[in-house]
């Protein structure tokens, strides 16, 4: 007999919570807390010139460089900021269209308007990240980006969506936000394509609060950021070795990463394999062990074990009522389960649904395009049934093993008890 479900008074699988989902700042301590009193000490939180200079953006960009192997990194305020100034950087803007997925945060697709650009939703497939299979149904010759979302630690299907990328003449940017860590085949979500977009805001792998970065291999699309992230100025020509003056300049923003930020993501970087060792181990033993005790369960696709970071376990459920009851009487066991986004895909949010904009006569979306963009709920099917109904556990780098053994036993427990499952 197993105990009853605490839904209906029995003992639930776990007297506490589990640890807050923000892997990354669970892991602060004094290391973050030292970093950012350096620099406050030096007086010096502005990255390009103060009173004693401590330069901990460009060493925050250099670590990461290092790390992805990539030649061009820089620190902007968020990934907002980084999605927008890797679109300017592309030249992308009124009458161009950016393919997005349909499941993605608001940001990816607001951030293709702020643009003035119009977003086009292609749909998932059972990985929940974009089905390269459905982007020929969204392209026509505006198109000219795509940007592929690794959601919730997983890869996403790099080679056929690159393989379209390269046949239509597209870009490609990864927004790597949620999935800092990922890889594919090998390769490092964030540099497969032309642009990577990044996130260090609370929610996030690594954290300082709020902040981003865009990482790139092409000199001309870097130096295009950097004008735009820092009001169309260059600064620093030496260090990147980019020969280029003021007749290059062009409008822009101010996007820039403060020092305390940069100071605490030096000290995050450094606990990065940790936090994804913690989390991938915890993950694939938590995988099989469902599987062996529940051999009927359906858990979410995943494109490359090897490069998924493990941060989530995805549960497919038969249907949206379903989702909600397991994801009530998971609750009661002190097991916290969530549909992503409301169960909704990113399009029905009012403001893309109804094409709002805080711009007058419908701009951007009233270009004249030969084909005009109109949304239904029911363009992306897949990502519409599979929202509602998938469930998904943050995967905590301080996991122990007494809380696997109590998620475990708390999911058997509660999809054998709803009868939702069979052991
Ligand atoms: C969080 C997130 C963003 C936005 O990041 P900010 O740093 O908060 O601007 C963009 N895209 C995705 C997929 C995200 O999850």
């Amino acid at each position: 007999m197993m105990d009853p479900l605490a839904i209906r008074g029995g003992k639930p699988a776990r007297s506490t919570p589990l640890p807050p989902n923000y892997p990354g700042a669970v892991l602060m301590g004094e290391e973050e807390a030292l970093a950012a009193a350096e620099v406050v000490k030096a007086r010096s939180p502005f990255r390009y010139y103060g009173i004693e200079g401590r330069h901990a953006v460009e060493t925050f960009e250099n670590t990461m460089a290092e790390k992805l192997q990539v030649p061009y990194v820089l620190g902007v305020s968020s990934c907002t900021a980084a999605l927008i100034t890797a679109m300017k950087a592309l030249g992308i803007g009124y009458g161009d269209k950016v393919i997005v997925p349909a499941v993605t945060f608001m940001a990816t697709a607001g951030a293709v308007v702020c643009c003035n650009a119009v977003p086009v939703f292609a749909d998932v497939d059972e990985s929940l990240n974009l089905a390269p299979g459905d982007l020929e149904r969204v392209y026509d010759e505006d198109v000219k980006a795509i940007i592929t979302v690794p959601v919730l630690g997983s890869p996403c299907h790099m080679v056929p969506i690159l393989e379209f990328a390269r046949r239509h003449n597209l870009y490609v940017i990864e927004d790597v936000a949620q999935s800092c860590g990922v890889t594919y085949k090998g390769r490092t979500a964030g540099t497969m394509g032309d642009i990577g977009v990044f996130s260090f805001q609370m929610n996030k792998i690594l954290t300082s609060g709020e902040g981003g970065a865009i990482v790139t291999k092409r000199a001309d699309l870097f130096e295009r950021a950097v004008r735009y992230h820092d009001q169309g100025l260059f600064r620093q020509k030496e260090r990147y070795g980019i020969e280029t003056d003021e007749t290059a300049a062009f409008t822009g923003q101010n996007y820039r990463m403060s020092e305390l930020t940069g100071a605490v993501l030096v000290e995050q970087w450094k606990k990065l394999d940790f936090i994804l060792e913690g989390m991938k181990q915890r993950h694939s033993s938590i995988v099989s062990r469902l599987r062996s005790e529940l051999p009927s369960i359906r858990l979410r696709a995943v494109i490359d074990e090897e490069g998924d970071i493990g941060s989530s376990l995805g549960i497919i459920l038969s249907d949206a009522g379903t989702a909600q009851a397991v994801a009530g009487a998971l609750g009661a066991e002190n097991i916290s389960a969530f549909t992503l986004y409301g169960g909704k895909p990113v399009y029905m949010l009012p403001q893309f649904f109804h094409q709002r904009t805080a711009d007058k006569d419908g701009f951007p979306y009233n270009y004249p395009f030969k084909n005009p963009v109109r949304y239904t709920e029911d363009m992306c099917p897949r990502a519409v049934d599979l929202l509602a109904r998938t469930l998904f556990i943050p995967v905590s780098p301080l996991l122990g093993d007494q809380d696997e053994d109590e998620i475990v036993g708390g999911l058997v427990k509660v999809l054998v008890g709803l009868n939702v499952l069979e052991r």
